[in-house]
């Protein structure tokens, strides 16, 4: 289905990102895997795709590094002379209460988990723009929609992704480039595994389902986004979270 496609997915080393990046290319797309730190890792999910008979490349830099992002963005045109699938998944947490979370806490996870989305967005639009189509994918979370204490920085991040998300929605569609955002809700990967158990059973009392989400239900419905099925669907924020924000 996504076969000549040419995808982006940052933050693809590890859990959702390694999972989106899999999906898509096992449905034909030729995938770019970016990652700042986890090379290993990074590697792993490209032999991956490989032995099942995908395409993919490795590109590292941070997403937060406007500059970084700049070169590596005009690296993949040379190299690929194309751009339709842009999956802005690169994000940390760095929790933390209110009144203690320090400054640089903040700025740290605004820089990753918003501006890097900017950053990718701000150059895999132009190309997108002169070919006149492309897939933006944001994900955010559902912290972003109702808030959750001790995730002050990660809950503006995420709120503000889905603005940028309606915003370059907006901006983009007469181009035919829809751009869409991923609320996850509780998701089975490292982010979550160091959670405390008393947090993990707060967590599973608000989803309706009852069982933790796993990586592969977001990318399914990252790959659904990235589908001609989806041509239709612009400036939403599809959950993805068995039911916990409604
Ligand atoms: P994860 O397992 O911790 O993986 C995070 C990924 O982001 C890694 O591949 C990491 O690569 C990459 N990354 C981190 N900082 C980066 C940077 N500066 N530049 C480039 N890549 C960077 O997290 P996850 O649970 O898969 O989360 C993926 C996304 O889903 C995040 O945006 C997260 O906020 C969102 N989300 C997760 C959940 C959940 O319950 N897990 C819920 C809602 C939303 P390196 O190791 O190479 O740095």
């Amino acid at each position: 289905m996504l076969k000549g496609k040419v995808a982006l997915v940052t933050g693809a080393s590890r859990g959702i990102g390694r999972e989106i990046a899999k999906k898509l290319a096992s449905q034909g797309a030729a995938v770019i895997i970016n990652f700042s730190g986890s090379k290993e890792k990074a590697c792993e999910v490209k032999q991956e795709i490989e032995d099942s008979g995908g395409a993919a490349a490795l590109y590292q830099w941070d997403v937060s590094d406007y500059a970084a992002c700049e070169a590596g963005m005009k690296n993949i045109i040379r190299e690929y002379g194309r751009l339709d699938i842009l999956v802005n998944n690169a994000g940390i947490t760095r929790d933390g209460l209110l009144m203690k979370m320090t400054e640089e806490d903040f700025d740290r996870v605004i820089r990753i988990n918003l501006k890097g989305a900017f950053n990718t967005i701000r150059f895999a639009s132009r190309q997108m723009l002169r070919q006149r189509s492309g897939r933006i994918i944001n994900i955010s979370s559902v912290t972003g929609v109702a808030g959750n204490a001790g995730q002050a920085n990660y809950a503006a991040a995420k709120a503000g992704l889905i603005g940028l998300t309606k915003t370059a929605a907006k901006e983009l569609a007469s181009r035919g480039i829809t751009v869409n955002a991923i609320a996850p809700g509780f998701i089975e990967t490292d982010m979550t595994a160091g959670l405390s158990d008393k947090v993990k059973e707060g967590a599973m009392a608000q989803i309706p389902l009852g069982v933790f989400g796993k990586a592969e239900d977001v990318a399914a419905a990252a790959a659904f986004l990235a589908s001609p099925d989806a041509r239709y669907i612009t400036g939403q924020v599809l959950h993805v979270d068995g039911g916990m924000v409604m």
